[in-house]
């Protein structure tokens, strides 16, 4: 899941609009961002099965980004690091709760989708996922609602020129269009190494251009001006 967990960052980061929402999508994705960066240091291990062309899915082994212990231990950790940075503001709190929400959101999605393999705590430990997954029209249908409603969330009170705001839609579904490729058409990838590499590029590339594109616009640029408060 790529797309809806954008979603999920673009709705709950309207909430606290203090802070670039550009960071509520990284905490969203955070989860996706640990198991690859430990994929490539042999931390964690995804292997691509022989039916890979046919579910589209790898086959993963990763309790400390994916497991539900690590999943709360790391949304607290990113709360905290909000709080941290956005210093001794009246909604710091606020913020922080978002952020660590936001994190947590990821696990939840993915409990959703994938086949039981997100372990509770540790790797001995039973492993959760409801594999909606095996019926990929209707995930790929749920994923699309979850990034249409979180961007038109986000949108509706966003000050934001006209052309920020055409640009994020064509943003996001840019990410539906590689989310349904990629669970639908796309080959097998050459290696997992590969694939961790590709998915960490994805993710930076789409944060930094969403926010970049939700920053506030500097003043006197006419074409920055809000269309809305
Ligand atoms: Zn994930």
């Amino acid at each position: 899941m790529f797309a809806g967990h954008i979603g999920a960052g673009l709705a709950l980061g309207s909430g606290a609009r203090r802070l670039n929402v550009g960071w509520f999508v990284l905490a969203a994705l955070w989860l996706d961002v640990v198991l690859w960066a430990l994929v490539l240091f042999g931390v964690e291990s995804a292997r691509i099965p022989d039916d890979f062309a046919v579910t589209h899915q790898a086959a993963f082994d990763f309790p400390w980004s994916h497991g539900l212990l690590a999943g709360i231990a790391w949304s607290l950790v990113a709360g905290g690091f909000a709080a941290l940075i956005v210093g001794a503001v009246a909604d710091r709190r606020r913020i922080a709760g978002l952020i660590a929400a936001a994190v947590f959101s990821h696990w939840l999605l993915d409990a959703l989708v994938h086949a039981p393999e997100l372990p509770l705590a540790g790797d001995a430990s039973p492993r959760v996922g409801l594999g909606l997954w095996s019926h990929m029209g209707i995930a790929l249908t749920v994923e699309a609602a979850v990034l249409v409603v979180g961007l038109g969330i986000y949108l509706r009170g966003a000050a934001l020129s006209r052309g920020r705001r055409i640009a994020l839609v064509l943003t996001a579904l840019f990410t539906l269009v590689l989310t349904v490729l990629g669970m639908t058409l796309a080959p097998p990838p050459p290696s997992i190494r590969s694939m961790a590499s590709t998915s960490l590029e994805a993710i930076a590339i789409v944060c930094i251009l969403i926010g970049a594109l939700a920053r506030p616009p500097a003043q006197g640029h006419a074409e920055d001006r809000p269309t809305a408060a």
